[in-house]
């Protein structure tokens, strides 16, 4: 940041929130909590669920030209009538901070990227800081969406790990994941994976984000259950989820960087 600012670049972000769901608006303001901490600078766009795909497309058009704005996110979910990958497309790839666009998702395809997508990236972070090899190790990773199983897998594969993607039509579900040194829990559903789906001493990363029957955050984990098995676990809140922020942060700043390369 300080080598950017002495070059007279500050890094900007711009979040595009269409609607009011209220979890989308906790994320959005995570995010903006998050560029004050770190010196981003940072501009919301609050649009009210009736925008129409048009203008929504006119927005990106228009942050796409701006100078000072070096990264754009556009919160997911969108409203019903507007067309995401349409929204996703259209975002210049260089200010893609989420590394949603086809270019961007075929770069990490070929492991020569400019940005890695939030959440499997920070899930990477994770175990790398906790020294958790994964050369030669088998890797499960429950859920197969763009935006965290596939690219999370993929990420698992470049560091030589030998991975499996399970989804809801997986057979033997339960076996499958108790061959996994290392199991990635995006599923979406609250404490699904409990202790019977875990190897003895494996490691459980859980990126899910759910609402308990008390309608208490949660994640896809059976937290106490997986304890009993798990040799290393992440908790939810305050695992996966904070990691999330922290490397669109880091894809701000490399967005920025980028221009003055
Ligand atoms: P998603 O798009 O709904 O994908 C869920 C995946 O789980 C799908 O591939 C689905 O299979 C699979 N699945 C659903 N039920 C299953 C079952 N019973 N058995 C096996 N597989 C099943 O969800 P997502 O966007 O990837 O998000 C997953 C979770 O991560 C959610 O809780 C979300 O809130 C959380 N999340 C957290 C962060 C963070 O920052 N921590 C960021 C993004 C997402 P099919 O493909 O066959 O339907």
């Amino acid at each position: 940041m300080e080598s950017l600012k002495a070059k007279g670049v500050n890094a900007g972000l711009a979040v595009v929130i269409v609607g009011d769901d209220p979890a989308s608006r906790v994320y959005v303001n995570n995010k903006k909590k998050a560029c004050e901490y770190c010196g981003i600078y940072s501009e919301e766009y609050a649009l009210g669920a009736e925008t129409t795909q048009e203008e929504l497309l006119c927005l990106v058009d228009k942050l796409n030209k701006k100078e000072d704005i070096h990264g754009i996110l556009v919160q997911l979910p969108l409203p019903k009538h507007i067309n995401e990958e349409t929204i996703l497309n259209a975002i210049d790839p260089k200010k893609d901070v989420d590394a949603f666009h086809p270019v961007n998702v075929g770069k990490i395809m070929i492991g020569n990227f400019d940005f890695l997508p939030c959440t499997p990236a920070g899930v990477m972070e994770l175990l790398d800081d906790a020294g958790i090899e994964l050369e030669g190790k088998n890797c499960v990773v429950i859920g197969r969406s763009n935006i965290v199983g596939k690219p999370q897998a993929m990420l698992l594969l470049h560091k030589n790990a030998t991975v499996t993607i399970c989804h809801s039509k997986t057979k033997n579900l339960k076996e499958v994941c108790r061959e996994a040194d290392v199991l990635v829990v995006a599923v979406g559903r609250a404490k699904m994976v409990d202790e019977s789906y875990i190897k003895e001493g494996a490691v459980v990363v859980d990126v899910g984000m759910d609402r308990d029957e008390n309608g208490k955050l949660c994640g896809d984990v059976d937290f106490e259950s997986a304890c009993k098995k798990a040799s290393w676990i992440t908790p939810v809140p305050g695992g996966v989820g904070p990691m999330t922020i922290a490397t669109l942060m880091k894809n701000a700043v490399t967005a920025a960087e980028n221009t003055i390369r």
